[in-house]
């Protein structure tokens, strides 16, 4: 029986280039996977608000990851059947992997006051502050700051005070998770375990195994990464490749959207070229 790919993509600094979050290079490639009907799937740290807007953008209407493996919204239909534990919401079928954010916030309150001035977390910026920080415009800022199971911090102190407060946090229960700007505090989800679960609905309702193809650019992927058949490592302007436990991943040549095209080109449009004249390189991790 054939194998159906599922592609689970990271958004920023992946699809979505690092500077301007623009995916201009990667347009045709994501017409040509929908006429193929081969399923594009965000796994990301952007909430909900963000990426229902985003999926509009991009022209895809499949279910998406968000919060870094929090959650995944389906939405209503999109299977024959709502798959089991999820619930309805809105337009979605809703499946939740940890505490919602107000149990975090509550946490740090309460347990990191000997950090509070190292940090400033999402819910005490302004949309303002948060355009500043990530040269989002207001009206992407205001929707980035709506979060539903995480709380994304903005690291000011030293690099050796953030691992003895990643080492506390993780000690009272936290998930603490590195993204390309922000230090997530989140549970015990990860884009690696969503994915998982989503991909074994599809093969419930494809009655066919699937392959799991995913792509991302930083530490926040590497769960996603070495959970799935082909890891794909996008190129950062900003930073080195993550090392991975993973032995083999394709590593782009090119940075974000660029660098997606030429992997999904290489190894779910045209798989023969994977071993023979891609662009993209495989490599020990
Ligand atoms: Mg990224």
């Amino acid at each position: 029986m054939t194998s159906r790919p599922l592609i689970f993509t990271d958004i920023d600094g992946t699809l979505l280039d690092h500077f301007d979050y623009s995916f201009n290079h990667a347009i045709d490639v994501i017409e040509e996977l929908n006429e193929r009907h081969i399923p594009i799937i965000a796994n990301t740290s952007k909430t909900f608000a963000e990426m229902e807007k985003l999926q509009q953008t991009i022209g895809i209407n499949s279910p998406f990851i968000s919060e870094n493996g929090a959650v995944i919204y389906i939405p209503i239909g999109y299977f024959d059947e709502q798959p089991k534990d999820t619930v309805t919401q809105g337009y979605y079928w809703v499946k939740e992997f940890c505490p919602p954010r107000q149990h975090w916030l509550d946490l740090l309150a309460q347990q990191a006051v000997e950090f509070e001035d190292e940090y400033v977390g999402f819910s005490s910026f302004s949309v303002e502050e948060l355009c500043e920080v990530t040269d989002l415009a207001p009206d992407k800022a205001r929707l980035a700051l709506v979060r539903h199971y995480s709380e994304p911090l903005l690291w000011k102190g030293d690099d050796v005070r953030k691992q003895e407060f990643i080492a506390h946090m993780t000690s009272l229960g936290a998930h603490m998770l590195q993204g390309g700007r922000f230090l997530h505090i989140g549970g015990e989800s990860d884009k690696g375990k969503a994915m998982n679960w989503l991909a074994q609905v599809y093969a419930n309702h494809y009655q066919a195994p699937v392959t799991t193809v995913a792509l991302g650019d930083s530490g926040n992927d590497s769960a996603m990464l070495e959970a799935a058949d082909i890891a794909i490592q996008i190129k950062s302007p900003t930073h080195d490749f993550p090392v991975l436990r993973k032995k083999q991943t394709i590593k782009s040549q090119e940075c974000d959207s660029k660098g997606w095209a030429e992997c999904i080109t290489a190894t779910v449009l045209t798989p023969s070229l994977v071993t023979s004249s891609t662009s993209a390189s495989l490599t020990g991790a």
